[in-house]
This record gives structure tokens, C-alpha cells and sequence, in this order.
């Protein structure tokens, strides 16, 4: 279905959890404490994933949160896969647990995986995450790889005095193997923001590390990043600049809360209650059309305001 900008919106991005089993610097701040659960359930997902499917979304994103803490994550992966009209399901994971679930989700009907990954040196990963594993991360890209969810991209945040030094061996990681890296700038989010904003580095900094990068042509127009690789690499550099550039023009997407509530925008506080909805029994068809139909032409808050949810809560 096309909103009243003429944008085809055909993107869902469900954030099933916020709950996570990290707690990194610029997304989860430790006030935020894993909750028994208020969750949205299966069944709510199944009703809203296939109301959106009624208005022609054909992709599916699984976010969170981490999305692998679920207990009931591989149900949620099927059920979501058995839903006819989904062409794309996908998931964004930190990869901790992806060493024991990649190959039950790729059964379970998901296609691939992007993997959140800042930094290649254990003892920064360890810092930026609050207490992360580098090996098992890496050990569940392996699994990934070995269980065909295909492409896999890593998603690095870039951070002033933290991760420069990464950037070469990030983009030498694609030389050999067809792996997406997709630099993405931070974004001042929720009580976090004051911290991000002191890190903030513009992207630009990939460039001048590796000037030789050629640009190429996107697979998705849609997607957020412009893409560009080393010469006769296998794999691609994605760069994601949501600070300074705008790429609301192409933007297909609609994000769903793991407390269900529906967001149009990232960079907007707007939001609407459809788990309301759903409780009090009514239908959500014309809920969604509405939500579709107006969803703003850009991003837009006024100076000095900030997103009030932490990243962790929306899902990215
Ligand atoms: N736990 C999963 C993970 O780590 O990928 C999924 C949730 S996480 C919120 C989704 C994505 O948002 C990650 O790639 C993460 O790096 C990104 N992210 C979180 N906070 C961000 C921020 N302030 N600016 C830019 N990206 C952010």
C-alpha cells in the first residue's frame, strides 16, 4: 500500500522483546532491567504481522531487544514464515546465541540474520557491550554462515576514540567472503543521548581510512544504506547516516514495539497502542490503513528534543 506520499510501505520490523542478554553503551542504559515479561505475545504478532500483510508488506524484520532470549523465538520465526504473502524474513541479533539456534531458525523458515558487531578486539567488545563475548559472536556467525542465512550483514556502530582503528579490518573482512559490512552513525537515543552525542562520528571517516572504495548499485532501493565495496571484493561496505543525511524519501517501513505499540517514524515520538486494540477484541484492518496513510513525510523534532524510548525498546 502506498502512504499519501506515494511511498510503498512494505516493511514491518517487529521488536519481540526488550529484554537483552547485553548492555551496550549507546543502547541500553542499566536502568533498564530484564523484565519476567509484558511482551507482546505470538499470537498478538501472528494478528499484526498478517493485518499488515492485508496492505501488501512482503518483509519482515525480527529485532528487539534481542530477539534470541525469547524462549518461544523459533515459534515466532515459523509462524511469522507461515503467514502467506511474506517474501523476506529477517532478523537483527547480536549473535550471541546464534552458535546454538542458526540452524532451527533457517528450519524454522528465517532467511537471514544481521549481526550487530562494533568493534574485532575482545577486550573493547567486552567494554562497549558491558560484558560481551567476542568468540561466542563470532563463533555464531560461523553457525550462520554454515546454516545458509544468507546474506550476512554486521552492523558497526561507529564511536569517536573507540573503533576507528576497526574500520580497515571490518572492510577487509569483505575481500574473501560475500559479507555486508554496514557502517551506521549513532544516534542520540532515548537517556543516552548526551553520551552519543559526545561520540558521535560522521561516516564520512570510512572513506578517509579507505579512499579506494567504488561505489555500487543497491539490491534494495529502499534500504537506509549506500553501498560500496574495495575493487573485485566479494563483499560490500554499507554506509548508514541517519545523522547526516536524510533518507526518509525511500523509507517502507513501519516499526512495532515490543509493548505494541506501532511507531511510523524512528526519529519520533509518535506512537499507537494497537496491543489495545487487539485486547479489546477489534478489528485492526483500518487502524493500520490510517497509520500507513499518515505516516509523516520526514523526520522532524524540534530542536533540543530527543526520542524519549531507549534503542532497546524499539529495536533499531
Ligand atoms: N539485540 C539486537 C542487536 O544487537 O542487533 C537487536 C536490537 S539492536 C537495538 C538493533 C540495532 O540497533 C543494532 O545494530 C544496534 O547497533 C543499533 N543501535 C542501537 N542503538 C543505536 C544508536 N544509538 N545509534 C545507532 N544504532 C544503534
Amino acid at each position: 500500500m502506498l502512504d499519501s506520499y506515494g511511498r510503498k510501505i512494505n516493511y514491518l520490523r517487529v521488536s519481540v522483546t526488550d529484554n537483552c542478554n547485553l548492555n551496550c553503551k549507546y543502547c541500553r542504559p542499566y536502568t533498564i532491567s530484564n523484565k519476567k515479561n509484558n511482551n507482546i505475545t505470538l499470537e498478538e504478532i501472528c494478528t499484526i504481522v498478517k493485518g499488515f500483510v492485508k496492505t501488501g508488506v512482503d518483509k519482515v524484520r525480527i529485532t528487539g531487544g534481542e530477539p534470541l532470549v525469547r524462549n518461544d523465538i523459533l515459534t515466532i520465526v515459523e509462524k511469522i514464515h507461515e503467514i502467506d504473502g511474506i517474501k523476506d524474513l529477517a532478523m537483527t541479533t547480536n549473535g550471541l546465541l546464534l552458535s546454538k539456534y542458526a540452524k532451527d531458525l533457517k528450519s524454522a523458515g528465517l532467511n537471514r540474520v544481521n549481526i550487530s558487531l562494533d568493534t574485532l578486539d575482545s577486550k573493547k567488545y567486552f567494554e562497549i557491550t558491558k560484558g560481551g563475548s567476542l568468540k561466542m559472536v563470532l563463533k555464531g556467525i560461523e553457525a550462520a554462515k554454515k546454516a545458509g542465512l544468507s546474506p550476512i550483514k554486521l552492523n558497526v556502530v561507529l564511536m569517536k576514540n573507540f573503533n576507528e582503528e576497526d574500520i580497515i579490518r571490518f572492510i577487509n573482512l569483505t575481500k574473501y567472503e560475500d559479507i555486508d559490512v554496514r557502517f551506521i552513525e549513532l544516534m542520540p537515543i532515548g537517556t543516552l543521548k548526551d553520551w552519543s552525542l559526545s561520540k558521535y562520528l560522521n561516516n564520512h571517516i570510512v572513506f578517509k581510512k579507505v579512499p579506494n572504495l567504488i561505489e555500487v548499485a543497491p539490491l534494495d532501493i529502499s534500504s537506509p544504506a549506500k553501498y560500496y565495496s574495495l575493487p573485485s571484493a566479494k563483499g560490500r561496505i554499507g554506509l548508514i547516516n541517519p545523522i547526516s543525511c536524510k533518507f526518509c524519501s525511500n523509507c517502507n517501513r513501519i516499526r512495532l514495539t515490543a509493548d505494541g505499540k506501532l511507531k511510523p517514524c524512528l526519529h519520533s515520538n509518535t506512537e499507537f497502542d494497537i496491543r489495545k486494540l487487539i485486547l479489546a477484541g477489534k478489528n485492526i484492518d483500518d487502524f493500520i490503513q490510517d497509520i500507513i496513510i499518515n505516516k509523516s513525510k520526514e523526520h522532524y523534532l524540534e530542536d533540543g528534543r530527543y526520542i524519549y524510548r531507549q534503542m532497546s525498546e524499539i529495536g533499531g
